[in-house]
């Protein structure tokens, strides 16, 4: 495997992911957890965890992580283990019922929040869901920081939204995200945390940086005492634009005629060849 092909692999970009999740709809469940996308998925997972508790976004054994495999099929962080103690024996392959099919240790019943994203939204392939102080301040307040503020921001995210209290591990707890799935990446759960979706789990728990560094920004520059500078509309729907282009969903994607659940990239080749173009480059390749 070249070195292009193991970045795409890593960045979840790779081109032909499809014609092996095709594949695996054929493989038992069992034959899936042991096959070498499960692996890979694994440690994906558990570099996630570490990454949470790194970052002070999960205490005690809070917050988790799953992955789609194959069609029918998620891999999952078990209950009662702290984020920064997975080992790969910890991580649990259940069926989109919630039925455990192999894995010694127990699910978490927070797994069926991850399962109604799973079940509503097909463009959601990785959750991650996690308690961190900035978003879960906003999360208290039942509000969403307001828009327009930083790039980056706007580009991953864009306007997020707040679902509605629930019990955690129940039912009603997890459909209360259904209204929000498919205009949010990034949802904020009130007097709980944040779950947020995308298409590997690296990019979902980058979604949760991005938006708690939002939430503390916003809260820092609130007490310089100075009116915010905003970015102008145009300059929004350039934004709008690329995200387009990107796949990404934003609930304002209607101002430029797009779809504001996130329509599938038009040009997934042309992306692939730039990553080829770029990768290609850095190692010196014309
Ligand atoms: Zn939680």
């Amino acid at each position: 495997m070249d070195q292009a092909t193991v970045s795409r692999s890593k960045h979840g970009e790779d081109a032909s992911k499809e014609v092996r999740a095709q594949h695996a709809e054929k493989q038992s469940p069992l034959e899936l957890f042991n096959s070498p996308e499960a692996n890979a998925f694994r440690a994906e997972i558990i570099r996630t965890g570490r990454k949470l508790w790194d970052r002070q976004y999960v205490d005690g054994n809070g917050g988790n992580i799953s992955v789609r495999l194959g069609a029918e099929f998620v891999l999952c962080t078990p209950t009662m283990l702290s984020k920064a103690d997975l080992e790969t024996a910890d991580i649990c392959l259940s069926d989109l019922s919630g039925k455990i099919l192999a894995g010694d240790r127990t699910l978490t019943s927070e797994l069926l929040l991850h399962l109604e994203i799973y079940k509503a939204n097909s463009k959601a392939k990785a959750v991650v869901h996690c308690h961190p102080p900035y978003a879960t301040a906003f999360a208290m307040t039942g509000t969403v920081p307001p828009n327009g503020l930083v790039p980056e921001y706007e580009v991953f995210i864009g306007p997020a939204a707040v679902a509605p209290y629930e019990t955690p591990g129940t039912q009603a707890f997890a459909e209360t995200v259904l209204p929000f799935v498919h205009v949010h990446n990034a949802i904020l759960l009130k007097n709980h945390g944040l779950v947020c979706w995308s298409d590997t789990v690296t990019h979902a728990e980058w979604l949760c940086e991005i938006m708690d560094t939002y939430c503390k920004t916003y809260l820092i520059a609130k007490q310089i005492g100075q009116p915010l500078g905003v970015i102008p509309d145009d300059k929004i729907d350039d934004i709008l634009r690329r995200k387009q282009w990107m796949g990404l969903p934003d609930a304002r994607m209607a101002r430029i005629g797009g779809d504001p659940r996130g329509a599938d990239p038009k040009n997934t080749s042309e992306i692939v060849e730039l990553v080829k173009r770029v990768t290609g480059r850095r190692e010196g390749r014309s």
